[in-house]
C-alpha cells in the first residue's frame, strides 16, 4: 500500500490451511440460521474466528451483549470458560450458550478456588467484621466465586470498569477483598490513591494470607496472589528496549501487567480501550502493546498505515484454542452440540454479582 509503513505483523500462530473454506461455510450456516444464532467473539480470538463474530469485544462488552441478545436463541461464545459461564448466567431462560472448545480455560481463573476463598474469608473474619468487607471478583474467575460474591453483597469487575467497582465497593464497605488477579487490583488501587501500606497481598497458601492481625486490620485493599502469565511476562527492561529500538513509540498496556510496567507506560486500559487507542492514532504513528499477541496481530492487519507491534510476543494458549474448524463444527452440529450448563444456585447468586457490575458500570 503506497504511503504506508508496510510493516504488518506476520501471524503469531500457524493459520489453518482450510481457514477461508471454514469461514465461507460459517457465513453460509449463519445466514441459514438467521436471527436464531448469534456469535460472540473475544478480542483475543484468532483472526479468522474474530472475523466471524456478530459481536466482538472485551469481556465486559461481551457480558453486556449476552444479557441483551435480542431475538437470538442460541449464543455461540468464542472465548474462554469463565466468559461462557458468565454468558450462560446472564442470558434469558429460553436461550442456550455453546462453547466451540470446552478445553479453553484460564490459568489465572484456576488460581483461586471456592474452598480457598471460603477459608480465607473465615480467616479474615477472625480480625475484621466481614460485613464491612466487599468481595470483588474479577470476571476471569469460575462461576462459584462470582456466586460467593453475590451471596455476600459483592460484585464482579472487568478491566474496563474496575475503578467504578472500587467506587461502588467503598460506598458500601471499608475494605475490598479482590481476587484472583493481584495486578488488576493493585493497579486500580494505585490509581485510586490507596497508600501502599493499606494494600496487602493475600497468599492463600499461608495462614491468614501471611499477615499479622495488625496488617489485616489496617488494609483497605486485600489482593489475592494470582496473575495472568500472558501479561506478567512484560518487564520494565523490555519496555526500555522497545523504546530504544523505535524512538517516539508509545507504550500501551493492559492492567493485568505488573505495576512497574504500568507506571512507565503511556496508557493503560482494557482491550476495548487499546483497540480504540490504536484506531485513533494517526498514519505513521507507532505503538508497542502489552497484551495478548493475537489481538495485536489483528490490530496490525487492520491498521497497515501505523506501526503496531507487541512489546514482546506473549501468547495465551487458551484463547486461540478455538479454530474456525471448531466454530464451523459447532454451527454444523448445533442441534446435538451440548449447551453449557450452570448450577441453578450458583447462577442465582452469580447473577446478583454480575448485575451489580452492570448496574454500577453502565
Ligand atoms: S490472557 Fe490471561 S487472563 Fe486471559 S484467558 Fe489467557 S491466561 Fe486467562
Amino acid at each position: 500500500m503506497a504511503g504506508t509503513l508496510d510493516q504488518v505483523m506476520p501471524s503469531p500462530i500457524r493459520i489453518e490451511e482450510d481457514e477461508q473454506e471454514n469461514i465461507a461455510r460459517i457465513k453460509e450456516l449463519k445466514a441459514r440460521y438467521g436471527e436464531r444464532v448469534i456469535v460472540l467473539a473475544h478480542h483475543y480470538q484468532r483472526l479468522g474466528v474474530h472475523a466471524c463474530g456478530d459481536v466482538t469485544g472485551d469481556s465486559y462488552a461481551l457480558c453486556k451483549a449476552a444479557a441483551n441478545t435480542g431475538k437470538a436463541r442460541d449464543i455461540i461464545f468464542c472465548g474462554v470458560r469463565f466468559m461462557v459461564t458468565s454468558a450462560a448466567t446472564l442470558c434469558r431462560d429460553d436461550q442456550q450458550v455453546f462453547h466451540p472448545d470446552r478445553n479453553a480455560g484460564c490459568p489465572m481463573a484456576d488460581m483461586a478456588n471456592l474452598p480457598q476463598v471460603l477459608r480465607s474469608w473465615l480467616e479474615l473474619g477472625e480480625f475484621v467484621d466481614t460485613r464491612q468487607v466487599i468481595p470483588v471478583v474479577y470476571m476471569n474467575s469460575d462461576l462459584d466465586l462470582k456466586s460467593f460474591c453475590g451471596e455476600r453483597n459483592g460484585i464482579v469487575c472487568t478491566s474496563s470498569n474496575a475503578r467504578k467497582v472500587f467506587d461502588w465497593s467503598f460506598a458500601r464497605g471499608k475494605k475490598i477483598f479482590f481476587f484472583p488477579d493481584e495486578h488488576l487490583g493493585r493497579n486500580t488501587a494505585n490509581a485510586y490513591g490507596i497508600p501502599r501500606d493499606e494494600i496487602i497481598l493475600w497468599d492463600p497458601a499461608q495462614v491468614n494470607g501471611g499477615h499479622s492481625a495488625q496488617a489485616i486490620e489496617k488494609a483497605r485493599v486485600i489482593l489475592w496472589k494470582g496473575y495472568c502469565h500472558v501479561h506478567t511476562r512484560y518487564t520494565v527492561d523490555m519496555v526500555h528496549e522497545v523504546r530504544a529500538r523505535h524512538p517516539g513509540i508509545k507504550i500501551v498496556v493492559h492492567p493485568e501487567c505488573t505495576e512497574d510496567v504500568v507506571k512507565i507506560a503511556d496508557a493503560v486500559g482494557s482491550t476495548n480501550f487499546i483497540q480504540e487507542y490504536v484506531r485513533k492514532m494517526k498514519p505513521g504513528d507507532k505503538v508497542a502493546i502489552g497484551t495478548e499477541v493475537n489481538m495485536i496481530h489483528r490490530m496490525s492487519v487492520q491498521n497497515p498505515d501505523k506501526l503496531v507491534i507487541p512489546i514482546v510476543r506473549s501468547l495465551c494458549p487458551n484463547m486461540f484454542k478455538i479454530s474456525t474448524r471448531d466454530l464451523r463444527d459447532c454451527l454444523e452440529q448445533l442441534d446435538t452440540w451440548e449447551p453449557v450448563k450452570v448450577d441453578p444456585r450458583e447462577k442465582h447468586f452469580a447473577k446478583l454479582a454480575l448485575d451489580n457490575m452492570l448496574a454500577c458500570a453502565g
